[in-house]
């Protein structure tokens, strides 16, 4: 297992994590001047902050400050109610695949979508085995397009909390069945990242008994990304009460452990939505906690 107490070569971060600073939205590219100053190596950015500050302008800041990119979030929402809207997602998601591209991301984080609706708070059913044969359909068509792109997808499971508004797929084990029938990894494989893999969230998946088994299920060449922060007791809201590494009962390192047993040698992306504490504090303060936790509790 890698060291990390040393340096914080493998660290990347989420923007999500600095959106706001102090209370106020922070520009992207601020974020990524402040990551590079601090000798931060890779960023995985959202698709709302690059198309705020600009998509040339963020792949041409990405560039000059030498960033990589850990992923690009996101891609997804698949399910709709008529032929339309799932047009529009397809759309929506050849967009994001080409924006990944542009980006130099080494893969697109998949958030699947639950029933339709249900985000704005009005499901239009409650169907969830429909909403989830929608995700199959959408990823395999996405998929075809994204080969041509060589860009990969990864499947981020969410936590259960989130079936209804955000993510039908919810365990490592359903999102690993999706890949094995979307794309099923010749027995002669190399190592190269698969065209559909997973990204591992700690957040989202830590509580799961089959944890280890479906990462060692994954294997190299399906583990596309890991995503760190901290659960914590108690959780005061379902989104945007996620914690720092080690202030929560993630034993992250532990994980960390299981994903790498597998060969996965990127980085660990720390990702946190915090709308009354993180976001609250001084985005300076909030890359240096995630520098020092890295080390400390990744
Ligand atoms: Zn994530």
């Amino acid at each position: 297992m890698r060291d990390f107490s040393r340096d914080h070569r493998w660290l990347s971060i989420n923007t999500a994590t600095v959106r706001k600073s102090r209370g106020v939205d922070v520009p992207l590219l601020d974020i990524l001047d402040a990551c590079a100053a601090r000798g931060i190596r890779a960023v995985a950015p959202w698709r709302d902050q690059v198309a705020s500050a600009g998509l040339s302008k963020v792949a041409s800041a990405l560039k000059s400050h030498g960033l990589a990119l850990s992923g690009y979030c996101r891609g997804g929402m698949f399910p709709a109610t008529d032929g339309a809207g799932l047009q529009a997602a397809h759309d929506d998601n050849r967009r994001a695949v080409d924006e990944a591209r542009t980006l130099g991301a080494p893969c697109l984080v998949l958030v699947v979508g639950g029933l339709p609706g249900a985000l704005d708070g009005k499901a239009a059913h409650k169907d969830i085995t429909r909403a989830r044969a929608q995700v199959h359909e959408g990823i395999a068509r996405l998929l075809e397009y994204a080969r041509s792109c060589q860009m990969p997808l990864a499947i981020e499971p969410l936590h259960p909390m989130y079936a209804a508004d955000r993510a039908c797929v919810n365990t490592l084990e359903q999102a690993l069945d999706l890949c094995d029938a979307i794309d099923p990894i010749p027995a002669t494989a190399d190592m190269r990242p698969a065209d559909l893999g997973v990204a591992v969230d700690m957040y989202h998946v830590w509580w799961d008994p089959k944890l280890q088994a479906q990462i060692a299920r994954a294997g190299q060449r399906r583990l596309l990304a890991f995503h760190v922060c901290d659960w914590l007791t108690p959780t005061t809201d379902l989104l945007l009460d996620r914690g720092m590494m080690g202030d929560g009962v993630i034993d992250i390192a532990q994980a960390r452990g299981w994903v790498e047993d597998q060969g996965f040698a990127g980085y660990s992306e720390v990702e946190i939505f915090s709308a009354a504490n993180w976001w609250q504090r001084d985005m300076g303060e909030v890359l240096d906690t995630c520098i020092a936790r890295h080390r400390s509790a990744v």
